[in-house]
């Protein structure tokens, strides 16, 4: 092992004094003392190594940490991480030991950024969406990981070119919009800087010779709009920074990219910031506002072109107000007005914030950040490379602004259609959608809506949501107002086709029991009721068709009927032991008279169901449900026995029964089915057991119940319940 000179000791040392300089203020003595002993395990692990510039290793991860906790805020853990970051992956040194050596969260961070190191293909696509997937506590390690790739990044020269093209290329493709959506602007800059002078650097060192070339006529530009402005503050004792703001690089470059302009014409329009202290007492907000009105009477705003992001702030913490006023040349000028609480959390992410706050609320106000971004990072299952794409395009969320004809203001995502827009004014409005007129032009209700669009929407009164629609619209909101959509109208289906084939029956004196209803079904062929009613409903199967199955039907039972009226004559005799009068129904009481009767185990009836008795001794009775497989063999051979049932009014005792439920796991869902049958006061429950997986859920409810009227109020409030599908009752309660 080669060891380093005097020169480069000296070198660390001073890179390792800069981060102290850095660190001191801010962090306990303990945690000092600890990062002085990450230095020098890391110092001595590295020790003789050099990187491809030549420089001592060790500088790479002290670098990184001064990122980490100079640019980030972050505080000793993430430092230390930060300077132990490549050990595993470069030396000798296991996880474990920095475990034993420092903590198990230390050790955890060191381990998630050596799964996350080496090359970017699809193998570390996969690697990446596990960790994204399963940041629990530790976003930092993304965070290090984006400190680690901005240092790389400055320190790219002395990669061979086509390396330098590749991560460059990769830090545009991903590290850019994540920083973006950690709220790292000043980081997200320098990446994309970073990336474009290696990826197009004829083109990067262009744009640079002209910024240096415009350099002072801006200059000359920026003090004269600002200095009216300066001393309007400085009368209502405002104390603020007012700043021409630079545009990046990249962004001029993107802006020449995509809307095929010139530099000039980027570079034209002016943009200014005026960060300020807020005065105490007052909210900021309407500080800002306030500064807003002082600027609007020196310069005239551009309608409709005020941004408050403010009362609503950007999903990454993004706070400003923004307005574009007229400037002296007659040039557009954009100008951002917010407090240093707010620039803060602009430049360096939601973790500044805490800077504000105290190092008590460090913890808390990580915390909710986390949270944050675990909500952010959250995406349904797709393959790796998909899950890159849809994660890069919700990074950009909420980035268009688009107004309504009176002039509202709405923020909606990148490649929102005028039916999202629809959706998210109104969902009548969304469903009547049949286009747009955008700046007097018209649009199809599949049109993409760009920033600025002014627009209204058309609708016509027969317009109905088509399942096509879902191919195009691209907020959650829109996609599940037209599922919801479909589902009421299926609903309504099915209520309509109930209703056809109630009187349909009734028709042919045929009750409307289950049984009838399974040979209706398994007669079109069909698998379940519901899918019989909504056939029914919406038409596809004729009410003619139906009359006609049914008289076929009616009669076949009939001749049944008759032939059980006959069997049991022929045993008459028999009959006359049984106490039980067979030609009247047989009444059920609450109360058991003289004969017994109990209620069969297959199907277990409740008091209200359709029902059969089945003499199965002199005086008792088994009661079976009418659909019961078991009654069905009864009838046909053991009719002789059968006798029909009818339920009195059951108020008193209580029957065991199960429901099954299934639907769409939301949070809630169980306390609400309890807080329903809890308020009911004729219904008692006595398990209740809830499973999901993937996003289903399935339950299992016993309750008490004293009728099927009762049980069937339950079911219509169970069916109210948001994200319930399917309830059914089931007959076994052992299954
Ligand atoms: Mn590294």
């Amino acid at each position: 092992m080669q060891h380093f000179t005097k020169a480069e000791i000296r070198q660390i040392n001073d890179y390792y004094d800069d981060l102290k300089k850095d660190i001191h203020p801010k962090f306990t003595k303990d945690k000092l003392a600890m990062v002085d002993k990450a230095f020098k395990f890391a110092n001595a692990a590295h020790n003789g190594v050099k990187r491809k510039s030549g420089e001592p290793y060790i500088i790479h991860p002290i670098a990184v940490a001064k990122i980490v906790t100079h640019d980030m805020g972050l505080g000793a853990t993430s430092a230390i991480s930060a300077i132990l970051h490549d050990v595993v992956e470069d030396t000798d040194f296991t996880v474990r030991d920095i475990k034993n050596m420092f903590n198990k969260k230390i050790a955890n961070i060191v381990d998630g950024l050596t799964k996350l190191s080496g090359d970017f293909d699809s193998r570390q696509a996969m690697t990446l969406k596990k960790m994204l997937m399963t940041l629990s506590d530790d976003v930092r390690v993304i965070l290090i990981k984006i400190a680690d790739r901005l240092h790389n990044m400055r320190t790219l020269d002395a990669m061979p070119p086509h390396k330098q093209v590749k991560i460059a290329g990769e830090t545009l493709y991903l590290y850019a919009p994540l920083s973006h959506r950690l709220g790292l602007y000043s980081i997200k800059n320098e990446l994309e800087d970073l990336s474009l002078k290696y990826k197009h650097p004829e083109e990067y060192n262009q744009i640079l010779y002209r910024l240096h070339d415009q350099e002072s006529k801006r200059n000359f530009l920026v003090d004269e709009f600002i200095q009216p402005i300066k001393e309007r503050l400085e009368d209502e004792k405002i104390e603020s920074t007012i700043n021409g703001r630079l545009k990046s690089k990249f962004s001029i470059w993107e802006k020449m990219q995509k809307k095929g302009v010139t530099f000039d014409e980027v570079y034209d329009i002016l943009a200014i910031r005026i960060v300020f202290t807020p005065k105490p007492k007052v909210s900021e907000k309407r500080q800002c506002f306030d500064i807003l009105s002082l600027i609007t009477d020196i310069y005239t705003p551009k309608p409709d072109r005020i941004r408050d992001w403010i009362t609503t702030p950007k999903a990454n913490g993004y706070e400003s107000l923004h307005v574009t006023v007229m400037g002296p040349q007659g040039k557009w000028v954009e100008v951002q007005i917010r407090t240093q609480r707010m620039e803060q959390i602009a430049e360096y992410g939601f973790a500044a914030h805490y800077k504000y706050k105290g190092a008590a609320s460090i913890e808390q106000e990580l915390e909710k950040w986390l949270e944050h971004i675990r909500e952010v990072l959250q995406s349904p299952d797709s393959d790796a490379f998909e899950f890159l794409d849809e994660f890069k395009l919700n990074l950009f969320s909420s980035e268009i602004i688009i107004f309504s004809p009176k002039g509202e203001m709405f923020n909606l995502p990148k490649s929102s259609t005028v039916l999202d827009f629809a959706y998210e004014i109104h969902t009548d409005l969304g469903n009547k959608c049949i286009g747009a007129k955008i700046n007097q032009k018209l649009v199809p209700a599949s049109h993409v809506l760009n920033s600025g669009d002014q627009i209204e929407i058309l609708t016509a009164e027969n317009q109905e949501p088509k399942i096509e629609w879902l191919k195009f619209v691209t907020t959650a909101k829109a996609k599940s107002k037209i599922k919801n959509a479909f589902k009421l109208e299926k609903r309504k289906h099915i209520s309509k086709g109930k209703k056809i084939i109630e009187q349909a029956l009734k028709k042919v004196n045929m009750p409307p029991t289950a049984d009838a209803l399974k040979r209706i079904t398994g007669y079109f062929n069909l698998s379940n009721k519901d899918q019989l009613y909504s056939q029914v409903g919406m038409g596809f199967i004729e009410v003619d068709d139906l009359n006609k199955m049914l008289k076929k039907k009616a009669e076949n039972i009939l001749i049944r009927y008759w032939k059980l009226t006959f069997s049991r004559k022929k045993k008459e005799g028999e009959e006359d032991k049984s106490n039980i009068d067979q030609k009247k129904p047989y009444i059920l009481k609450e109360k058991k008279e003289q004969t017994s009767y109990s209620l069969a185990k297959c199907c277990n009836p409740i008091p209200g169901d359709d029902v059969i008795g089945y003499i199965s001794s002199n005086d008792h009775i088994l009661i079976h449900k009418k659909e019961c497989p078991k009654a069905e063999i009864f009838l046909t051979s053991h009719g002789e026995k059968i006798v029909t049932a009818k339920w009195t009014n059951f108020k008193k005792l209580s029957y065991l029964t199960k429901l099954k439920l299934s639907g769409f796991d939301r949070i809630g869902v169980v306390n609400e089915v309890t807080t329903v049958i809890s308020k009911l006061h004729n219904i008692n429950m006595r398990t209740i057991k809830f499973d999901t997986h993937d996003g289903i859920f399935e339950g299992e409810l016993y309750i008490y119940v004293h009728n099927s009227g009762d049980l069937q109020n339950l079911i219509g409030k169970l069916e109210k319940i948001k994200g319930i599908d399917k309830i059914a009752r089931v007959e076994d309660l052992n299954e």
